[in-house]
């Protein structure tokens, strides 16, 4: 059975004490309401993952994730952030190639890949991103797109290596836009990705694989868009800066 895995990508907001507030309430609220089955990560910015990690340590089913890591593991790199930085704070995922990234800092397939191998290499869990543009949506090329991100980062590795990488798909027409993928636009890609997926290795290695669905999820659209049979969870953005709405939506299996 693949996991369910509702995470939360602050992108940049909140100060420490405002992330730690934040962190704090996500905690406790999932302590008595969020549903054992489905993993919660939270994706802060750098400066809070220590702190937040030290809050998540007693918890089942809530993880800390960084939000981008280099593919050098140490060196001169101003300002960037390495894995073994990340699994020293006590996080354990990583968001790899975010379209926000790919786009104002010009990641490129290649470097992605390196970045998921030097991931998995430290015991990260890469949470790897993909997805279109409206152009090349309104194009109607956005499977093609989209297998091809997926091919050129991630189809080197062998299949257990690739069993341990969750997929998010993140239309890039429908992050912070509030226009959201319909439940059938979101469940036609991501049944093309597990089918990829499963000519490129085998149906049983697809089928273990979470796909999760990133772009304006909120609390009311989680339950029609996590009810399709091959969406497995939800990559939050605006709506995991509430704490209220965010663990609502990891209610809404
Ligand atoms: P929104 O939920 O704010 O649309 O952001 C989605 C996203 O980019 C998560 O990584």
């Amino acid at each position: 059975m693949r996991k369910k895995i509702i995470a939360g990508n602050w992108k940049m907001n909140k100060n420490l004490e405002e992330g730690l507030a934040l962190a704090s309430e996500v905690v406790n609220i999932a302590k008595d309401e969020a549903p054992n089955d489905v993993t919660i990560v939270m994706c802060t910015p750098a400066i809070h993952l220590s702190q937040v990690s030290a809050m998540t340590a007693d918890s089942a089913n809530v993880f800390v994730g960084a939000q981008n890591m280099s593919e050098h593991e140490s060196g001169a790199y101003t300002g960037d952030l390495a894995a073994d930085m990340i699994t020293s704070t006590g996080a354990s995922y990583v968001i790899i190639g975010h379209s926000e990234r790919r786009e104002y800092h010009f990641e490129t397939n290649e470097q992605l890949a390196a970045r998921v191998k030097l991931a998995l290499a430290k015991g990260l869990t890469p949470l790897f991103c993909c997805g279109e543009s409206l152009e090349v949506r309104e194009a109607g090329n956005h499977v093609e797109f989209v297998t091809n991100q997926l091919k050129e980062s991630l189809y080197d590795f062998g299949a257990e290596d690739l069993k341990k990488v969750v997929i998010a798909y993140e239309p890039i027409w429908a992050i912070g836009t509030g226009v959201t993928a319909s439940a059938e636009q979101a469940q036609d890609m991501h049944k093309s990705i597990r089918a990829s997926l499963a000519s490129n290795y085998s149906d049983a290695v697809a089928a273990e694989i979470s796909i999760l669905y990133g772009g304006s999820m909120k609390p009311t659209n989680a339950q029609e868009l996590l009810g399709q049979p091959d969406v497995d969870g939800g990559l939050i953005g605006g709506a995991s800066l509430k704490s209220r709405d965010f663990i609502d939506i990891t209610k809404s299996y």
